[in-house]
């Protein structure tokens, strides 16, 4: 058996369920395909609707006693979930890669990106304050504590199969709640995986259940419509998070909803052109370009347009695209064939309406999804790709003249998930990033996600925050006891 096959055999492949893992109803199953060849890695368990509300039932089951252990004990919990994932991050890093598609080295920096969310949320785990405050009046008191909100569904996309389960599983155990996490069905593996590492890790049975499914909608909407279910957190499209938004209204479910982006990328005539384009290659090509942190739209000021193109231009023809557990690969392939002619579609419009290819834009024959990266000068306002999330190795650039068309052409869009800025002047950078309509932003640097930050969106690109202090908010409930000392 290859280390491949030795690595996908040993992923639990069943659903795991009040701590036990057992077949789906009528032991149905999906396949997980390998995005490099289009071939099946392995059958999941297909869970059916009455698979999903036996996850409900095991969440709610254990909720009152988890939420019930000691902080310390929660921390320690995570924090061995930590250690064990950077133990094992090569394990993981291939599963995630053959499931996924992304090169090695992107997969293990995936693995330790989620693997500090563990960390991060065992040391806020202890940190959960309440208060006491004295009324206006003086005479009364307010006691005010912070508690968990219950159990929690989690849903996830396949783009980051590890680190968007982490962000949410991390702090909702760390404050005390218990959950069903389906994660997407391109990208089972990783999630599955993590299960069995957090029980080995020590997690009690019931706190985590995990459901995979063909069947996204018919198995979460009567989780979601259940008023057993206290909170629903969301990461994937826009059109999938308002479908949900709509149908957690009827239990007035709390949610947090991470969406799509559509990142504008600006670089002004007083930038420092290699830092931009460092930062342009990150913002583009991380995850190539499969990010809801991917700069989809680039702006650039007029005088530098020519010699940022030519820089970016090298850099991009320059990487090499194969399959993700290949040496020396900078980009594996995309996700699917639908996602691959999604884009293949997005260049094709661009160029019709004007836009000249600098390098790619040509599919090469052979298996798997890949797309080249490819990219684009003179994009016109009017292409597709300035309003739609490309979702690919794909750069598109325009040229603007003054700093008020470029924050125009950036906040025309019904996205505010992140934008970059790349500017040397610091009065230009406040005074930009003050205006720019976005929940986050890189100042000279193409990365924003860390979890010690507050990542999320505003517009359609979301509610809520995760990571940071704020992180775990989204997890309790305040209650507050009114006391008369008169
Ligand atoms: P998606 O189609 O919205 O799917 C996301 C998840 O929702 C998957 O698990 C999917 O299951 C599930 N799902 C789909 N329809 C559902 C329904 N009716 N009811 C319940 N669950 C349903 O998104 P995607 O294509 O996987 O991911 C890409 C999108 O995610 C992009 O828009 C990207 O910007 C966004 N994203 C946002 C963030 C952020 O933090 N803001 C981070 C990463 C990605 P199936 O797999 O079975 O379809």
């Amino acid at each position: 058996m290859s280390r491949e096959q030795e690595v996908v055999q040993a992923c639990p492949a069943e659903l795991f369920i009040g701590g036990k893992w057992q077949p789906a109803e009528g032991g149905r199953t999906l396949a997980v395909e390998d995005p490099s060849t289009g071939t099946t890695l392995r059958e999941v368990a297909d869970a059916s609707p009455a698979d999903g509300l036996a996850a409900l039932d095991a969440a709610v089951a254990a909720q009152a006693e988890w939420a019930a252990t000691a902080p310390r004990e929660r921390g320690e919990i995570l924090r061995r979930t930590f250690e064990l994932m950077t133990e094992r991050a090569d394990e993981l890093a291939l599963l995630m890669t053959l499931e996924m598609g992304k090169p090695v080295a992107e997969s293990k920096a995936e693995i330790a990106y989620a693997a500090e969310f563990f960390r991060w949320f065992a040391e806020e785990a202890v940190r959960i304050e309440g208060g006491y405050q004295v009324a206006p009046n003086g005479k009364g008191r307010f006691l005010v504590m912070r508690q968990p909100v219950g159990p929690c569904l989690l849903i996830t996309p396949w783009n980051f199969p590890a680190a968007m389960g982490a962000r949410k599983i991390g702090p909702a155990v760390a404050a005390g709640c218990t959950m069903v996490i389906k994660p997407a069905s391109q990208t089972p593996l990783s999630m599955l995986k993590l299960a069995e590492l957090m029980t080995e890790a020590g997690l009690p049975a019931g706190v985590l259940n995990v459901i995979t499914t063909s069947d996204s909608g018919g198995v979460m909407e009567p989780l979601i419509r259940d008023p057993r279910a206290r909170k629903l957190s969301f990461t994937g499209s826009t059109p999938v998070g308002r479908k949900l938004i709509e149908q957690a209204a009827e239990q007035v479910l709390r949610t947090s909803m991470e969406l799509g982006g559509n990142a504008p990328l600006l670089v002004f005539e007083d930038a420092d052109l290699d830092k931009a384009v460092d930062g342009a290659m990150l913002a583009k090509m991380r995850n190539g370009g499969e990010a809801c942190t991917a700069a989809n739209r680039i702006y650039v000021h007029s005088s530098v347009m020519d010699t940022f193109a030519a820089k970016l231009t090298e850099r991009m023809a320059a990487l090499k695209v194969g399959r993700g557990t290949e040496d020396g690969v900078d980009v594996g392939p995309l996700i699917d064939a639908k996602q691959r002619d999604k884009v293949k579609d997005l260049v094709d419009d661009a160029i019709a309406q004007g836009a000249r290819v600098l390098t790619g834009a040509t599919i090469a024959e052979g298996n798997g999804y890949f797309y080249p990266p490819t990219v684009l000068a003179g994009v016109p306002k009017s292409a597709r790709l300035q309003k739609e999330e490309i979702f690919g190795p794909v750069a598109p650039l325009t040229a603007f003249d003054t700093e008020d068309e470029a924050v125009a052409m950036a906040n025309d869009t019904e996205f505010g998930l992140v934008s970059y800025l790349f500017t040397n002047d610091l009065t230009r950078a406040l005074r930009v990033a003050e205006r720019l309509e976005t929940g986050m932003i890189g100042l000279n640097q193409g990365i924003v996600s860390n979890p010690a930050a507050p990542f999320g969106g505003v517009k359609q690109s979301g509610l809520g925050r995760e990571g940071s202090t704020v992180g775990i908010d989204e997890y309790l409930e305040l209650k507050y006891v009114a006391i008369n000392l008169d």
